[in-house]
C-alpha cells in the first residue's frame, strides 16, 4: 500500500503546499481522501486521473478539504469515455454537499451536454453518508470509518485502509477521541493533520487561536501514535506552514512522546508500507 499526500496545506493559500488531500493506492486501486486546493495537479503528478479513483472520501466538509471537490467531480465526468458513477464516502452531511456542488454545476453540465452528441446524462455521484464500521470492502481493500472530534465541526470521521495485512489511517482534522484511539490502534501507519501549539500561540490573533480546540498538535498526534502503537506517524496539513530550516522542530516535539519514526509530510511526500 502506498500513501502519498498529494497536498498538506491549510486554508492559509501556500506557494508550495497544495490543500489537504491524500492519496491511497493498495491493489490497483486509487482512493482521494478530501479535495483540497489544486487537487488535481497533484493526482496529475502521482500519475492519478480522476476516472481512475475507486472512490473519493471525505473526512469534513471545512471548504480547505472539500474546495476541489467540483474539479474531481466534473473531470471524473468528461474524461470518462463512458458514463462511470463517482462513488463518494463521507459523513451526515455529504449528500447534500455533493446535491449542492451539482447545482453550482448545472450551467456547466448543460453547455457540455449540448455541445457533445456522446454526453447524453450529467455526472452521476453515489453517496454514502457514514460514521462508523466498515464502509467499504470489494474483498481486497477494506476501510473502515470512525467518529472523530472537530467540534463545532460536526459529524466528521476519519478513515483506515486495510490491504494485504497492512493498514493506514487518515484521521482528519481531530483531537484525540475514542474514536480516533480505535482507528490507530495498531495501524502500521497514522497521518495527521497538526497543528504547532507553541506557534500558533504566538499569533495576537483571536480568530487564529481559535483553532488551538479543534485540531491534534504535535504533541497530542504523538501521544496518539504512542497510545495505538501505531509503525509511523506522519504530520500533515501543518499550521502555521514550517519555516524552511526549522522542520526538526516538529518532529521533535513528537520524539519526546513517541518512539517510532515520524515525518514531516511535504507535497508529494510518499511512503509504502
Ligand atoms: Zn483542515
Ligand atoms: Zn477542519
Amino acid at each position: 500500500m502506498e500513501i502519498i499526500t498529494l497536498g498538506t496545506g491549510s486554508p492559509i493559500p501556500s506557494p508550495d503546499r497544495a490543500g489537504p488531500s491524500t492519496l491511497i493506492r493498495a491493489e490497483g486501486r486509487d482512493f482521494l481522501v478530501d479535495c483540497g486546493r489544486g487537487v488535481q495537479m497533484r493526482m496529475a503528478a502521482a500519475w492519478c486521473s480522476a476516472p481512475q479513483l475507486t472512490a473519493v472520501l471525505l473526512t469534513h466538509l471545512h471548504s480547505d478539504h472539500i474546495t476541489d471537490f467540483n474539479d474531481v467531480l466534473t473531470s471524473r465526468w468528461i474524461m470518462s469515455p463512458v458514463p462511470s458513477p463517482l462513488t463518494v464516502i463521507g459523513p451526515v452531511g455529504t449528500q447534500r454537499f455533493v446535491d449542492r456542488t451539482l447545482a453550482m454545476l448545472a450551467d456547466d453540465i448543460g453547455y457540455r451536454i449540448a455541445h457533445h452528441d456522446d454526453l447524453n446524462e450529467g455526472p452521476v455521484i453515489q453517496v454514502h453518508e457514514v460514521s462508523s464500521g466498515v464502509v467499504f470492502d470489494d474483498g481486497v481493500v477494506r476501510v473502515l470509518a470512525e467518529p472523530t472530534n472537530h467540534a463545532p465541526v460536526a459529524p466528521t470521521v476519519g478513515y483506515r485502509f486495510e490491504a494485504s495485512g497492512k493498514s493506514a489511517v487518515i484521521a482528519g482534522d481531530t483531537v484525540p477521541c475514542e474514536g480516533l484511539s480505535r482507528l490507530v490502534a495498531g495501524a502500521d501507519l497514522y497521518v495527521q493533520t497538526v497543528i504547532r501549539r507553541a506557534l500558533v500561540e504566538q499569533v495576537p490573533m483571536q480568530r487564529f487561536l481559535d483553532i488551538l480546540d479543534y485540531h491534534s498538535t504535535t504533541e497530542t498526534a504523538a501521544q496518539t501514535a504512542a497510545e495505538g502503537g501505531v509503525g509511523a506517524l506522519v504530520f500533515t496539513h501543518p499550521v502555521p506552514a514550517p519555516q524552511p530550516g526549522t522542520e526538526q522542530d516538529w518532529l521533535d516535539d513528537a520524539a519526546a512522546l513517541y518512539a517510532g519514526p515520524v515525518h514531516l509530510a511535504v507535497d508529494l511526500f510518499s511512503l509504502t508500507i
